[in-house]
């Protein structure tokens, strides 16, 4: 099997890039270890940068985002009892964020891309990325319990924090920063109306609670717990109680509603960039080059500026023969990627209680909280960061 360009991984990052090099006019494979089913149920991130919401629409993926996705405005924090909005339009000349589950965002690519191309092989699992400095790399992969090879110019991992294709840098050359945080999300999707119509996250009696959406009739929830935590130990009740007590407030009448809850999940905090994000002709993209905590929303975000850089410095290669944006590709997205991570730990510090968190440190997380409810460019720094820095 032979293509331009191989891509690893069927998440948001090598779907999109599959659809942006369709559209440029160069070929490419896609192949994704796990079936279609299981990528289209994974439950991870909702919401979407405008920037984000602009290349799905201009290549062609926004027909249902536009129908069935929630715009928000704005988000509130919640501390000490009290409600403080942060509007984002006011503060970032007119841009907002959309409320559109991951899920749905690789349910209409897949769709796309099994119905115009390019080729995605479902259950084929990358083994290695050999020859990664030669001009023709090539990925070794299972499907259909054979081992086969595709053959190709450029190899990008698009295939997430535990994929293989960042293995085929050599140690001397990769270099790894890391951060694990010492607490982790248990997260629910529950049947029943938001209770709100933009995100909460609050720093509440107990540590960090998130309530958001991933519909008018979804809600998705999330509670700070420890490290370790298993979702069993957490009985719906229990989980709806413990939510009520983090999102209490003596601001004006507000009641969190319960629904049945369908799904429980513990995701560890944590934040971890590898550098450079190209080596020879692979090149990493999204979650295989780095991860940040949720709590800035910017992992989906960030795999997509990922690939729209790169898809960019493919066409121009394509069309002009140069390799001057192929090769500043690394540079270009770290700038980014670091500028994500800051906000990111700042959103996470901020909002979580550490353990053993002594009243001095607590007092400073909320003086910070209290900078953003009382100041207009405190504010603005967060609205312009949630909602997306220019790429
Ligand atoms: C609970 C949770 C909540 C989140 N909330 C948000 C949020 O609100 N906003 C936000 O922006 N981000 C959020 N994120 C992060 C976001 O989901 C990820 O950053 C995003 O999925 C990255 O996309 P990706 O395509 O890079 O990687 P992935 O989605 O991980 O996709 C990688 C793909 O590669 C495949 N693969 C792996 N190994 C191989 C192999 N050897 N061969 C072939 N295929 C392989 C995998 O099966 C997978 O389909 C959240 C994450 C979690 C876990």
């Amino acid at each position: 099997m032979r293509t331009t360009v191989a891509i690893v991984g069927a998440g948001p990052a090598g779907l999109l890039l599959a659809r942006l090099l369709r559209n440029a006019g160069i070929d490419c494979v896609v192949l994704e270890n796990r079936t279609r089913a299981y990528v289209e149920q994974r439950q991870r991130a909702g919401i979407l940068e405008q920037g984000t919401v602009d290349v799905l629409r201009a290549c062609g993926a926004g027909a249902r985002m536009d129908a069935e996705g929630l715009v928000h405005h704005g988000i509130e924090l919640r501390f000490d009892r009290r409600r403080h909005r942060i509007g984002f339009p006011e503060l970032t000349d007119g841009r907002s964020v959309t409320v559109y589950a991951q899920t749905e965002v690789v349910k209409d690519l897949i769709a796309l891309q099994l119905a115009e191309g390019p080729p995605l092989l479902f259950e084929a699992r990358a083994l290695a990325v050999e020859k990664p400095e030669s001009e023709h790399p090539v990925v070794r992969f299972t499907h259909e319990g054979r081992e086969r090879t595709l053959d190709c110019d450029y190899v990008v991992g698009c295939d997430g924090f535990h994929g293989i294709a960042r293995a085929a840098f050599p140690d001397e050359v990769r270099r790894t920063y890391e951060r694990t945080y010492p607490y982790s999300w248990l997260g629910i999707l529950a049947e029943v109306p938001p209770s709100c119509d933009e995100l909460i996250y609050a720093r509440g009696e107990g540590g960090f609670a998130l309530h958001s959406m991933r519909s008018p009739s979804v809600s998705r929830l999330y509670l700070q717990v420890p490290n370790g935590t298993d979702p069993a130990d957490w009985s719906d009740e229990r989980i709806w109680d413990e939510l009520d007590r983090r999102f209490a407030t003596d601001d004006g009448d507000w009641s969190l509603a319960r629904g049945p809850i369908t799904s429980k999940s513990v995701t560890p905090m944590r934040s971890h960039v590898t550098e450079p994000m190209r080596y020879g002709r692979v090149f990493l993209a999204g979650d295989a080059a780095h991860i940040v905590p949720p709590t800035g929303a910017k992992g989906l975000n960030l795999a997509v500026s990922d690939v729209r850089i790169l898809a960019r410095a493919f066409d121009h290669h394509h069309r002009t023969g140069s390799d001057e944006l192929l090769d500043s590709y690394s540079d270009l997205c770290l700038r980014r990627v670091w500028q994500a991570t800051r906000f990111s730990y700042d959103m996470t510090t901020m909002l979580h209680s550490q353990p053993g968190e002594n009243a001095f440190d607590t007092r400073v997380h909320v003086a910070r909280l209290h900078r953003l409810a009382a100041s207009r460019s405190a504010a603005g720094e967060l609205a312009a960061n949630y909602t997306g820095l220019p790429l």
